[in-house]
């Protein structure tokens, strides 16, 4: 399997690194016809307003919709990427684009600004701790039917990974974590992703 990792903008080596650790190929994506070679995409972090522009001048954005709705492509969005990826955004820009892949509202930079940024404990599964980092993080404000939480904070008990079909959303940056945590985002992306 090759993963492709969207990259018109945003964290994109971070991601191959992890996957490359995992024994996983994954190929970089920013022209339409590159899409045709992957069932699997991650969108990175990084500035989802940016983002939105070049996914619409590119032609991205459409294909991805059709692959969302032909169930062809699993998505996994970090951080920018899940704001992409939710139903609904508040605080957006009014031409900022989403797919409608999730049933979720999120809340962009609703963590606080960028010097706020910071690693904060996230507990996975129930069972397993990392501590990824939170950039100018989204919030996930609400949770509609058919979504599953399968990471929360450990201080509050927030949701803050979830999971519909074949889509995957943090708010965090997993790829960048405090330490080491056997890439246990990435492998759960990658399960959902092999899931006919
Ligand atoms: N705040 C950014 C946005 O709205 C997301 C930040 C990030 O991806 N680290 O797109």
């Amino acid at each position: 399997m090759t993963v492709g990792i969207l990259s018109l903008q945003g964290d994109v080596e971070l991601h191959q690194f992890v996957l490359s650790q995992l024994g996983i190929k994954s190929a970089k994506i920013n022209k339409l016809t590159q899409l045709d070679d992957i069932s699997s995409l991650i969108i990175p972090g990084g500035e989802s307003t940016t983002m939105s522009k070049l996914l619409i001048s590119s032609g991205i954005y459409e294909q991805i919709v059709k692959r969302i709705k032909e169930k062809s492509i699993a998505i996994f969005g970090t951080c920018a990427g899940m704001i992409l990826l939710a139903n609904k955004i508040y605080d957006g820009r009014e031409d900022q684009i989403s797919f409608n892949a999730i049933n979720v509202g999120i809340k962009r930079n609703a963590f606080g600004r960028q010097i706020e940024s910071t690693f904060k404990t996230v507990v996975i599964r129930g069972d397993s701790e990392i501590e990824p980092s939170f950039i100018r993080a989204p919030r996930i404000a609400d949770i509609g039917d058919d979504v599953v939480v399968l990471g929360t904070l450990k201080q509050t008990a927030e949701p803050v990974l979830v999971t519909q079909g074949k889509m995957l959303a943090s708010s965090f940056h997993p790829e960048l974590s405090k330490e080491s945590c056997d890439n246990i985002v990435h492998r759960i992306f990658l399960e959902i992703a092999e899931e006919k």
